[in-house]
């Protein structure tokens, strides 16, 4: 049997995609780019924003069309735009052959055929790597409900995998090639609070205790964590960031809004000067950390001066890099039952654009600062002629010269722009 995988969405879902292709693989299936050659094609979803359920929905028009014409093979749609009940969905899809949702595998195998689907079969099957990072999911789910985010109802509650489970994907990948782990949570700081300690009456292990049981993986080189969340952030997890040699100073903490109002709508969880609190504790502990946030504009009832706030809070914080996203109504969360999505398009529009372009700014500021400098890049691929790969901040840079994927190659940083960096190899500088 042959299968194409199609994947949108963040991290966890791309992550999600390559166990399922490691299942799938070691039932004797084949992977295929092509979907019209397939047995079997799987989309794995997203539903964050209206737009990437829409990029789904664009896919399997094209795969009704393709069976339309004769081609006979099985469509599932697994990820973050099946919820528990999938009434809705077969009735406007009714061509697919089974809905999964995120992480349940178990159906997709079954309409394979493929009689393999329980037991520890998940846990210890693991992608081949075809490069030197990898994503390893660590807690699954949310608990926090922010009104805005359909996440909580689609891949459920937090849980943590244990430590064993992770070293032992850890050991894997490293064992083959890999160099750089990216440790993934919704929230990822708030992994091991479900789970038991080891000894009775001490505390549950923290993403601290993950980072030093994986620390001296042999291969491993760096390790990355994605996505912070400002509550659950301790100075223990910071302080074991500071002091792990392979833990990259790159964090990844969405404030969402500058405006306390808008916070408390977003049910976030957190005011302003407490996420500033946690943005002081990494600062101060780590001051060449790399801050990454993510930035929603247009929310319900949001103000000119409420949006104003946010401006500032960028000018002020000057993030590396924001990820930013026009407020989408999702069906299903509280505030699409709750609250009015009454800021206009055009406003929202505007707002996006004023946020990109502050950002734009500062970013291109940030990344000059690095002009003349020399950088350890981890090389990740080899595109038109020239290598790309990120340094510990997480930046990416493009350049010139010798190398080879998987190696660390300084880099002489010679042009600088808000979104990437270039410059040369230089010669003979591949660290041991
Ligand atoms: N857990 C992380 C956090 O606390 O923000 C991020 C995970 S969330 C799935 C990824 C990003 O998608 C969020 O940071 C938010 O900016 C964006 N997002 C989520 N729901 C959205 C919505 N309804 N409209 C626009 N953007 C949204
Ligand atoms: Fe969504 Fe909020 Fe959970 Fe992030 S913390 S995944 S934004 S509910």
């Amino acid at each position: 049997m042959k299968y194409h995988i199609w994947t949108v969405g963040c991290q966890m879902n791309v992550a999600d995609s390559r166990k399922l292709a490691a299942g799938l693989d070691r039932a004797g299936c084949t992977h295929t780019d092509a979907p019209e050659d397939a047995d079997l094609v799987v989309l794995n979803t997203c539903s964050v924003r209206e737009h990437a359920e829409d990029r789904a929905i664009g896919q399997l028009g094209r795969l009704k069309k393709l069976r339309s014409r004769g081609k006979d093979f099985r469509i599932a749609v697994m990820g973050c735009m099946v919820g528990i009940r999938d009434d809705d969905l077969r009735r406007r899809f009714p061509y697919v052959d089974v809905f999964a949702r995120p992480q349940d595998f178990s159906p997709i195998m079954a309409v394979a055929g493929i009689d393999d689907t329980g037991g520890e079969f998940w846990p210890t099957t693991f992608g081949e790597p075809d490069a030197p990072t990898a994503f390893v999911p660590v807690i699954h789910g949310c608990d926090k409900f922010c009104t805005y985010c359909i996440v909580p109802y689609r891949r459920g509650r937090e849980k943590s995998r244990t430590i064993a489970d992770i070293k032992n994907e850890v050991e894997h990948y490293c064992a083959r090639g890999v160099k750089e782990i990216t440790l993934l949570g919704q929230t990822v700081e708030a992994y091991g609070h479900d789970l038991q300690p080891e000894i009775l009456g001490t505390a549950p292990p923290d993403l601290g205790d993950l980072m030093r049981a994986i620390h001296e993986t042999p291969g491993l080189e760096r390790i990355r964590f994605l996505t912070s969340y400002p509550k659950d952030m301790t100075p223990r997890i910071v302080a074991a960031v500071a002091e792990l040699p392979k833990v990259c100073e790159n964090f990844n903490i969405p404030v969402q809004a500058g405006d306390d109002a808008v916070l408390a709508r977003m049910r976030r969880g957190y005011t302003l000067a407490e996420y500033l609190e946690k943005f002081e504790l990494v600062r101060s502990r780590i001051p060449a950390a790399a801050m990454v946030t993510d930035i929603i504009v247009g929310f319900c009832g949001e103000t000119e001066a409420e949006f104003a706030r946010t401006c500032e809070l960028l000018e002020r914080l000057r993030f590396d890099k924001v990820h930013v996203a026009a407020y989408s109504p999702r069906p299903g969360t509280i505030a699409h039952r709750t609250l009015a999505d009454d800021v206009p398009a055009d406003v929202k529009q505007h707002r996006l654009q004023t946020v990109e372009e502050i950002e734009t700014r500062i970013s291109t500021e940030i990344n000059q600062r690095l002009l003349d400098t020399q950088q350890d890049v981890l090389v990740e691929n080899r595109r038109e002629g020239r290598w790309s790969g990120r340094n510990r901040l997480g930046k990416l840079i493009h350049f010139e010269g010798d190398a080879e994927v998987g190696q660390t190659v300084r880099v002489r940083i010679e042009r600088a722009t808000a979104w990437s960096l270039q410059g040369t190899a230089l010669p003979a500088t591949v660290p041991a």
